[in-house]
């Protein structure tokens, strides 16, 4: 059965383009898939604190006073909500993509436990990014903010950032991918950046997967600079680990 592929990586780093692509990447290799029936086999879902409309300000500890902060609740509510999403939607014939920082050993672990409950293959793909770069594109995020708050009303919203998109289209045209891929939120909406302190913060609570632990294996990496053609050749590897040869394809209704 399939699958919850969990996204994992500092803040800002690149992981949600990641997850698009991955997410176009893999709704072709469904369709491709086709029973002869024609139902599909897999059903492909995007989960993120973007869809799930959970906000950055969560994993702020500087907003809270000193002696809450080690429960955090804010953040523990957020994890119980994307919890509770992965929940509702992972059965075999299922496959979740799970965008998100994931930072947290112990979240992994419950993850893959839950994954092992349902007898469905988990796989971690971790996405590399310098510090530099990633901590120069929320400031980035921060300065476009504060400009459009100042400069221009509502509705006159600065294109931006179009290196994401572009290089999901040079990823389209690769796989060959056709019919214009798949539509992964709202394009035109900037996500949310993170607070200076909390960034730097997130940054130093990271705890990096370990390939060599149960729950953090398959591990798979991308880095910003993989090329297209290197990204599909990771998507490749991931999918042959989560639905290769070697694994029993559980059928609609069996
Ligand atoms: P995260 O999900 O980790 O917060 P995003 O995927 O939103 O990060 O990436 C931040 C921005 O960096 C994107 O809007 C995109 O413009 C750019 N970006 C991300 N990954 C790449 C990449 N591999 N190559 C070029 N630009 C990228």
């Amino acid at each position: 059965g399939l699958t919850l592929i969990i996204i994992t990586g500092l803040p800002t780093s690149g992981k949600s383009t990641r997850a698009a692509q991955l997410y176009s990447y893999l709704s072709e290799r469904i369709a491709s898939q086709q029973q002869p029936d024609n139902n599909k086999k897999y059903r492909l879902h995007l989960i993120s604190d973007q869809t799930q409309n959970i906000s950055r300000t969560v994993y702020d500890l500087s907003q809270l006073p000193a002696h809450v902060r080690s429960a955090n609740a804010s953040e523990k509510d957020a994890r119980a909500a994307i919890y509770g999403a992965v929940k509702r939607v992972l059965s075999p014939r299922d496959i979740v993509v799970l965008d998100g920082l994931n930072y947290i050993k112990g979240w992994r672990y419950q993850l893959y436990c839950e994954a092992k409950n349902m007898s469905t293959p988990h796989a971690v793909l971790q996405v590399g990014c310098s510090m530099d770069r990633a901590r120069g594109v929320n400031q980035a995020r921060l300065d476009r903010r504060k400009n459009n708050n100042t400069q221009q009303t509502p509705g006159q919203q600065q294109q931006s950032e179009p290196t994401g998109q572009m290089i999901t289209q040079q990823l389209e045209q690769t796989t060959g991918g056709g019919q214009g891929g798949v539509e992964v939120g709202d394009e035109d909406e900037e996500p949310e950046p993170y607070a200076p302190e909390n960034w730097e913060n997130l940054v130093f609570r990271y705890e990096e997967p370990n390939p060599m632990t149960r729950w953090d294996s398959p591990l798979f990496t991308l880095v910003w600079d993989d090329s297209p053609s290197e990204t599909k050749s990771v998507f490749d590897k991931l999918w042959d680990a989560i639905a290769g040869e070697g694994k029993k394809l559980v059928r609609p209704n069996q």
